[in-house]
């Protein structure tokens, strides 16, 4: 089932346990209390108000049954950081027994100080989330989803994520043993076209050409599979970041310079701004500069001859933020949330015959959420996009230092 509807439904089933709760607790006493005083006219309405509340009882009871169905997790904690109340699903994946979960601290239940400030974060702000693996002999992987109730307790939705996670590695791994496999083959195809274009001049045009077209096709499948292998190691976190002071302004410059070649090719003019308190971050500066080259590599490959793109740095008072602007064909409203994503690539005619692997962007997004930073785009169709990405600034001794 899609996971926004297990959720939907897990809330459903979370409002139908709070009623079930509520109902078990005061039903009874209330009733019997009224019963003493009844008054003989009083009899019938007080027949149909019992007949109701022990139909919404079954409904809330039913729903209950349905949450544990489809394996989502229920959990209400109290503002003192005691269970309330559990499902069955909840107890499972937290190897114990429903009826033992109510009036432990979260703490003794999920044995993980994680969930314990995932539910101050809720209780405190309205909402949290997180994900944690529990330690029994499953070991499963939650994604714990927590929110404060109007009456100040939090409710936790706990969904079983550790088969979606368990596929995802086996899918990084595969691609990762994949490219590893191609990259030496393709390596010496490329390098094979190279040497046989050398000689172009002595060979017939059509030989030549379809040489040279060996030659571009080769050099974008090395690339792809380099990209793919880089992703991979970001992504796995295999590629611990090498961290440094980095000057954010000397990066910007030094990653302009490094495109200088293909920006005249293309006869697109880069300005780097810079000006004034150049913010200095704790970062690995070659990964940085690769996510920098992605976005300014785009950039002047979707401009039009005679255009310019800026690269800005400017800091706030947390962040150093890095924005690439141009003034390029713009990203469509439906495809920008896509750009990001992993083989995304927009529409072909617009590169101006540069071709891409779509692994780019992602490349960019790994990197900097590596750095515990957020990366976006703001375009517009005809107008121009801007790529950018903020750092949060280390401290006070290196929040920002004045201009280079
Ligand atoms: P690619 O190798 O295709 O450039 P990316 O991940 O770098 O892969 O980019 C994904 C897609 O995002 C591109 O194919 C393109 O459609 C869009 N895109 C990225 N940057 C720009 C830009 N500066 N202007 C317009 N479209 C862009």
């Amino acid at each position: 089932m899609d996971p926004v509807a297990l959720v939907a439904l897990g809330s459903v089933g979370a409002a139908a346990l709070l009623l079930a709760v509520g109902l078990q607790r005061g039903g009874a006493p209330r009733a019997a209390r009224a019963g003493a005083r009844a008054a003989p006219d009083a009899v019938q309405a007080r027949a149909r108000a019992a007949a109701a509340e022990e139909r919404a009882t079954a409904a809330a009871r039913d729903v209950g049954v349905l949450v544990d169905l489809v394996g989502i997790g229920v959990v209400r904690v109290a503002e003192d950081l005691t269970v309330v109340t559990a499902n069955e699903t909840a107890a499972r994946l937290l190897a114990r027994s429903a009826a033992g979960l109510p009036g432990r601290s979260v703490m003794e239940a999920f044995t993980d100080h994680r969930l314990e400030e995932i539910v101050q974060a809720a209780l405190r702000t309205g909402a949290a989330a997180g994900e944690l693996t529990i330690r029994t002999t499953d070991a499963p992987t939650l994604l714990v989803r927590a929110r404060r109730t109007p009456g100040g307790d939090a409710w936790l939705v706990l969904e079983d994520v550790s088969e979606l996670r368990r596929l995802q590695r086996i899918r990084t791994e595969f691609i990762d043993n994949l490219a590893h496999e191609l990259r030496t083959p393709l390596t010496t195809v490329s390098l094979l076209a190279e040497t046989l274009a050398l000689d172009a001049a002595q060979l017939p045009p059509r030989t030549a050409e379809r040489i040279a077209k060996i030659e571009v096709e080769t050099g974008h499948l090395v690339q792809m599979v380099n990209e793919l292998l880089d992703l991979s190691k970001i992504e796995s976190g295999s590629a611990a970041l090498v961290l440094h002071d980095v000057d954010l302004a000397r990066l910007a410059n030094a990653t302009v310079e490094r495109l200088s070649l293909f920006a005249e090719r293309q006869g697109v003019r880069l300005v780097v701004d810079a000006e004034g308190v150049v913010p200095r971050v704790r970062g690995d500066e070659e990964r940085l500069g690769q996510a920098l080259l992605n976005l300014l590599h785009n950039a002047v490959k979707f401009s039009p001859t005679g255009a310019e793109v800026l690269v800005r740095v400017a800091a706030s008072e947390h962040e150093a933020v890095v924005a690439v602007v141009d003034h390029g064909p713009g990203i469509p409203r439906a495809a920008l949330p896509r750009v990001f994503e992993r083989f995304y690539k927009g529409d072909r005619a617009r590169t101006r015959g540069v071709g891409g692997t779509g692994l780019g962007l992602s490349i960019a997004r790994h990197v900097v959420e590596a750095h515990g930073g957020r990366i976006w785009v703001e375009s517009e169709e005809g107008i121009g996009s801007t790529f950018a990405f903020a750092l949060p600034l280390t401290g006070p001794d290196l929040a920002a230092t004045p201009g280079a």
